[in-house]
């Protein structure tokens, strides 16, 4: 039984039409696919869906839904930003599309002790202005290194401490308030650290993470165990890392693989995931989302 739940496509930053994600699937003997594309924010970006596509995504995921039943279980769901003063209450997207799951994941950090002109610039700004909402956001993901620590020099001073310990912070808050169904890639911040700024064994930074660990054992989420690093290069590890799925395991968190997908033929990129949780006899390894 293969699924993959953590699929992007042409709406956002992906690549091919959902039907071809579907045909791929369908060929590669998958009897579950959902759609998880970024969730449209509220300032100029080139990655998440447009406002104005979001019910277009949606209705196309449900048509496909339907003309696809009884081959592959389609369902319809979002990758959620959640960003502090931005984006902080899911309920709206989850209403107004109809969805059946969701994945909570922070790629975008603003500066904690200064949220208050990122509000007011999301909510006032108009035209040229708004195309400065961006250079008030740490922007970890994406391909570029240089990025993140533009990110990094300019929002946080050059504090890495400070900017993962709000990275982690605001997965928390998004973990407490939101209870998204999957946790996505949530040590992803070490992406573009390679080992630069800080190890990953070192002690305040493993405070950080085993507090957000605990949290979604609490909160009764589904942590995801995601491939992209190692199939795009820019990582030696899933995220999160395999020392940190041992430490989840001895508290019984659910996981769920997935590939992170932005073209139809990263769906079956698992990169030895099933391979390693069985190798460390994880307990509680989900291979379909319950609906
Ligand atoms: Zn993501
Ligand atoms: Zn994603």
């Amino acid at each position: 039984m293969r699924t993959n739940y953590h699929t992007h496509s042409r709406y956002c930053d992906g690549k091919g039409e959902l039907r071809e994600y579907v045909e791929y699937a369908i060929a590669h003997g998958f009897s579950a696919l959902g759609f998880s594309g970024h969730a449209p924010v509220l300032f100029p970006n080139n990655f998440s869906i447009r406002q104005e596509q979001y019910l277009d995504y949606c209705n196309e995921v449900r048509a496909l839904k339907a003309e696809y039943a009884g081959r592959i279980d389609i369902r319809l769901g979002l990758e959620i930003d959640y960003i502090p003063g931005v984006l902080e209450d899911f309920t709206p997207l989850i209403e107004q599309g109809g969805l059946e799951y969701t994945i909570g994941s922070v790629h975008l950090i603003p500066n904690p002790d200064d949220v208050e002109t990122l509000r007011n610039l999301c909510a006032t700004a108009q035209g040229e202005e708004r195309q400065q909402i961006p250079y008030h956001i740490w922007f970890i993901d994406g391909p570029k290194q240089e990025t993140y620590d533009k990110g990094l020099h300019h929002i946080f001073h050059d504090d890495i401490r400070a900017g993962v310990k709000a990275f982690f912070h605001q997965q928390n808050a998004m973990i407490e308030r939101n209870r998204p169904t999957v946790v996505g890639h949530f040590d992803k911040i070490v992406m573009h650290n390679r080992n630069r700024f800080f190890q990953y064994d070192e002690k305040w930074f493993r405070d950080l993470l085993y507090e957000t660990v605990e949290l979604i054992r609490e909160s009764g989420c589904i942590a995801e165990i995601n491939t992209r690093g190692l199939y795009k290069g820019r990582h030696t590890d899933f995220y999160p890392a395999k020392e940190t799925i041992q430490y989840m395991n001895s508290l019984h968190i659910p996981v769920l693989v997935g590939t992170d997908a932005h073209e139809p033929s990263n769906l079956d990129q698992f990169e030895g995931a099933y391979e390693f949780l069985k190798e460390i006899g994880y307990r509680n390894v989900m291979q379909e989302l319950r609906f």
